[in-house]
């Protein structure tokens, strides 16, 4: 596959869904790649990308930083309250807004320095022990709280389980997100983007797709 191929079908899905091009966000998620896959993708001239880890972003893109302009970075995964503030240097918007006391954080520390990422908050739709994120039930209550701190909360995101249809958690997250005003939906990885733009998807989280499989070893 590889980038083009990818933002190819995003356009196809689009317009499938009778959606406006160029109303669902790539993120080219980039975490674990080898430095010279993401540059690779930088010389095409795609400039949103997604880390997962806050201490391998400030490894990697202070760097390309400083070699390719408009870079457009978002966190994607857990965010420890003590790496907040390193994550409010590095990143344009948090994915993975998942509890009350790192909303607290960020409220405290978008005050001190006078802006903030934009927001999405994350919930467990499969209500999954494993994972992370508020549960469907205490959605609307969380997206009231965090407003009621002066959060710049742009919508919600999931994860869907493994081993289950994500077009039902899809659906779930956007009716969530609807009833709440919110329009940002976070939403679909590389085998289920175009299901996730069909059901509203705004920003698609596309890594093995784009980079090729990641490589742990
Ligand atoms: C790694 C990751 C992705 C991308 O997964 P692919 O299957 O490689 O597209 C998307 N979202 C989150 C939260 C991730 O951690």
């Amino acid at each position: 596959m590889g980038l083009s191929e990818i933002k190819q079908r995003v356009h196809k899905a689009e317009a499938e869904a009778g959606r406006a091009p160029g109303s669902v966000t790539l993120i080219a998620v980039s975490k674990v790649q080898p430095d010279a896959r993401v540059e690779a993708v930088l010389e095409e001239g795609h400039r949103t990308f997604g880390e997962n880890r806050v201490q391998e972003a400030a490894g990697k893109w202070p760097g390309f930083r400083e070699r390719f302009d408009g870079i457009d970075l978002h966190l994607i995964g857990p965010l420890q309250t003590n790496k907040a503030r390193q994550a409010f240097d590095l990143f344009q918007a948090i994915h993975s807004v998942d509890r009350p006391k790192l909303a607290q954080t960020i409220a405290r520390l978008a005050q001190e320095v006078g802006h903030c990422p934009d927001l999405f908050l994350q919930v467990n739709t499969g209500e999954e022990n494993q994972k992370v994120g508020v549960l469907p039930a205490d959605a609307d209550a969380f997206v009231a709280d965090c407003r009621a701190l002066d959060l710049p909360v742009k919508g919600l995101m999931c994860i869907p389980p493994v081993d289950e249809e994500p077009s039902l958690h899809f659906a779930l997250l956007a009716k969530m997100a609807a009833r709440n005003d919110l329009s940002g939906l976070s939403m679909g990885m590389s085998g289920d983007f175009e299901r996730a733009i069909a059901l509203g998807a705004t920003h698609i989280r596309v890594g093995s797709a784009i980079f090729g499989e990641r490589d742990y070893g």
